[in-house]
């Protein structure tokens, strides 16, 4: 289905990027990964597959550009590269907050900016945007992640309707709890902030959230993924689909 076009994938080293990524690979498009890690794994990710890999720090506007140029024109750009931070706002640390910004809203807008000229000169583009149920709600604790998973649902519905007559579709997957290391890796930090147990934490705070009671998958947001990216999809922009076991139906 995507055989000739060539995918962006940005945080595709780990979670819902790389499931993103294999998803893409799997419909024939060539993918180019993007993230942190170990690059003996990375190296090992490429050749399953077939992919190239940019390394690009997405808290550098400089570093961004650069792997723009690298990479040249794209027809898909899943801007997905995110972090978390849970703290109570008064001891919330200003540097955690300008690099939850950077990361999850700044990026997007650098990586999208340049890459609009290619999609628009061709015709065809999809820009999608993994924000989050945190997009729609809040959570007390997460005060930049929220602000910056608003801020990219406000910037995709924009870029969504400046982009409306050019074949170039923008629009939101918002995932909940999703079992990936940015999930298990703030339970220590909820565990303190809130007194609680891990068990409490997965079970009161997580799933307590979620009506279905489990957590989505990575796979389960690929396939959305990929569904945006068809042809069926054309007339589908400026939206934001929640993939959240119900979430936000409460
Ligand atoms: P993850 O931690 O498994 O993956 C994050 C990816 O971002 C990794 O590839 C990492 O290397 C990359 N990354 C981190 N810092 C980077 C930087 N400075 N430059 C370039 N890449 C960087 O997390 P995940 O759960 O797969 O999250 C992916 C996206 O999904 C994020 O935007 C997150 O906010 C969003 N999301 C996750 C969940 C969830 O429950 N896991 C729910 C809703 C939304």
């Amino acid at each position: 289905m995507l055989k000739n076009r060539r995918a962006l994938v940005t945080g595709s080293t780990s979670g819902i990027g790389l499931a993103i990524a294999r998803a893409l690979a799997a419909e024939g498009a060539e993918v180019i990964l993007n993230g942190l890690g170990d690059p003996a794994e990375i190296a090992t990710l490429c050749e399953e597959l077939g992919a190239s890999y940019n390394g690009a720090n997405l808290m550098d506007a400089g570093a961004i550009s650069a792997m723009m140029s690298a990479v040249g024109p794209v027809d898909i750009l899943v801007n997905n590269a995110g972090m978390q931070h849970v703290s109570p706002v008064e001891d919330f640390p200003p540097e955690k907050w300008d690099a939850i910004i950077a990361l999850n809203l700044t990026a997007a807008f650098h990586t999208t900016r340049l890459a609009v000229p290619g999609m628009k000169a061709k015709g065809w583009g999809r820009i999608i945007n993994t924000a989050s149920a945190h997009s729609l709600a809040a959570s007390p604790f997460k005060s930049a992640y929220v602000a910056a998973k608003h801020g990219l649902a406000g910037f995709t519905k924009t870029i969504a309707l400046e982009l409306a007559t050019c074949g170039v579709t923008a629009n939101c997957i918002s995932p909940g709890y999703v079992w990936t290391p940015l999930v298990e890796n703030q339970i220590p930090d909820t565990m303190a902030a809130r007194g609680m147990t891990r068990e409490q934490v997965m079970n009161d705070v997580l799933l307590a959230k979620q009506p279905t009671k489990s957590f989505v998958l990575p796979e389960d947001v690929a396939a959305l993924a990929v569904f945006l990216c068809g042809d069926a999809a054309r007339n589908i922009t400026g939206a934001n689909y929640t993939i959240d076991g119900g979430w936000t139906a409460e």
